[in-house]
């Protein structure tokens, strides 16, 4: 038997590349294959996330996230509801606790406005206590349409989707190469190489090396930044009945320490942003001179540290002083105590960062010939694959149909 040629080779086994997959398969392309570099799917940003079903209140309107994130969000609803993936649309509240945030909070209640929201409710002081007995807030946002996943269970069941429909799944294939071959990619790993007449690069944290490797210019930089959690004590998370927000920077693309209740069980308070020195970097010793030296040597990487130096010390500090970051969760629920807090996990998010010291806020997706490269899924992206992964599959089905007739 000759050697197998997929149609679609899809690079990471995150939610996205999952998503896309399935989407592919569900729109008739099954000879479709994704290769996962590591020994599980959702290895990394997927797996690693806190688990909120976004509702869509941050984003711009008409933006790639807004829009992607509105459609996702009920879709991600309806295919828990269809598959039976514990969740729970258990809303939000975002809480302003000084009168300046007023402002950035008004701004959030139009911008939700105007991406749909019909489950928004303005709170007084007083009202917030309904919501959550122990803040302490001057007004609030009541977010009615979020909610809570595993997004490891919800990556399982789009798998289940992708096999039972023919496509398949490599784990343990780190693609570190690609070249033109008759008119194939023939896409290289420790574990061998598989041909493809196309592919989708879905490689989260290594998205612009892996477009590189494919022979395209990304355009931008990958910034690793890791988010570190603290969990409540079992006998404390009565402190928090669902999820507590603060007020955004709306200068800075994340949103702040919060806490966040977990499907499974459990209270997490975090996550901060701190600049990672290892892309796939999940203490705070990771260090990697070959990531630390392509970002310092990417000229946005000073521009954009000129911009928000002030910031990233304030992250650094509350990363290394867990008095600091208790005291930025005190600005929400002041009952909370250091003793009530014990270490958890972290996860590095994907930031795409422009030569101009631009951080990308919208997601960002780029063609070329036979490929498909998806360089900017940060949050909502879990939230929205189902939405996001549709898109990219039409636009690889466009893309790709061309492709095939010209040759
Ligand atoms: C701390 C944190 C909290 C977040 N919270 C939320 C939230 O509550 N809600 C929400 O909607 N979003 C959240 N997000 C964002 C969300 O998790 C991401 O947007 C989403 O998971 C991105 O999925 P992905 O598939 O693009 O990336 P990933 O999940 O990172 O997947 C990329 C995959 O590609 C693989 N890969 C990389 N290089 C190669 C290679 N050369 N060959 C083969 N495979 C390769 C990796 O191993 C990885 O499995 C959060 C993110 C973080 C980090």
């Amino acid at each position: 038997m000759g050697e197998r040629i997929y149609d679609v080779g899809i690079i990471g086994g995150g939610i996205v590349g999952l998503a896309t997959a399935m989407a592919l398969v569900k729109s008739g392309v099954n000879s479709v294959v994704i290769l996962e570099a590591e020994a599980e799917l959702a290895a990394h940003q997927t797996g690693n996330n806190s688990g909120v079903i976004h509702s869509g209140l941050y984003y711009k309107p008409g933006s790639l996230k807004a829009l992607n994130c509105v459609a996702g969000r009920e879709a991600l609803y309806r295919f828990c509801r269809e598959q039976g993936i514990a969740h729970q649309a258990c809303g939000k509240l975002v809480v302003a606790t000084r009168p300046d945030e007023i402002a950035a909070l008004d701004a959030l209640e139009k911008k939700g406005a105007a991406n749909g929201l019909r489950k928004l409710r303005r709170l007084g002081a007083a009202e917030l206590k309904e919501y959550e007995p122990h803040v302490a807030g001057i007004a609030g946002l009541w977010v009615g349409e979020t909610g809570i996943v595993d997004y490891t269970q919800v990556c399982a069941k789009y798998a289940g989707i992708i096999r039972a429909g023919g496509g398949e799944i490599r784990l343990n294939f780190r693609v570190e190469g690609c070249r033109r071959d008759s008119g194939d990619l023939v896409l290289n790993s420790p574990a061998g190489a598989v041909r493809c007449r196309n592919l989708v690069n879905c490689a989260g944290l290594q998205s612009d090396r892996v477009a590189r490797l494919c022979g395209v210019k990304p355009g931008l930089q990958i910034i690793p930044f890791r988010g570190e959690y603290y969990e409540l004590l079992p006998g404390r998370r009565d402190l928090v009945r669902n999820l507590i927000y603060p007020v955004p920077d709306p200068r800075f693309p994340f949103l702040g320490v919060h806490f966040t209740r977990r499907i499974g069980g459990g209270v997490e308070a975090g996550p901060n942003a701190v600049l990672a020195f290892k892309r796939h970097g999940y203490k705070k010793t990771s260090f990697s001179l070959r990531d630390t030296a392509q970002f310092a040597l990417y000229p946005g990487f000073w521009a954009m540290g000129l911009k928000f130096w002030k910031m990233g010390m304030g992250e650094f500090y509350r990363s290394f002083s867990k008095r600091a970051f208790v005291k930025a969760l005190q600005r929400l629920v002041p009952g909370i105590q250091a003793g009530d807090l014990v270490p958890g996990g972290a996860g590095v998010r994907a930031q795409a960062l422009e030569a101009n010291g631009f951080l990308a806020d919208d997601f960002r997706i780029k063609e070329a010939e036979r490929m498909v490269h998806v360089l900017n899924a940060p949050s909502p992206a879990a939230t929205a694959s189902i939405s996001i992964g549709e898109s990219i599959a039409a636009m690889a089905l466009k893309n790709f149909a061309l492709a095939a007739k010209r040759r």
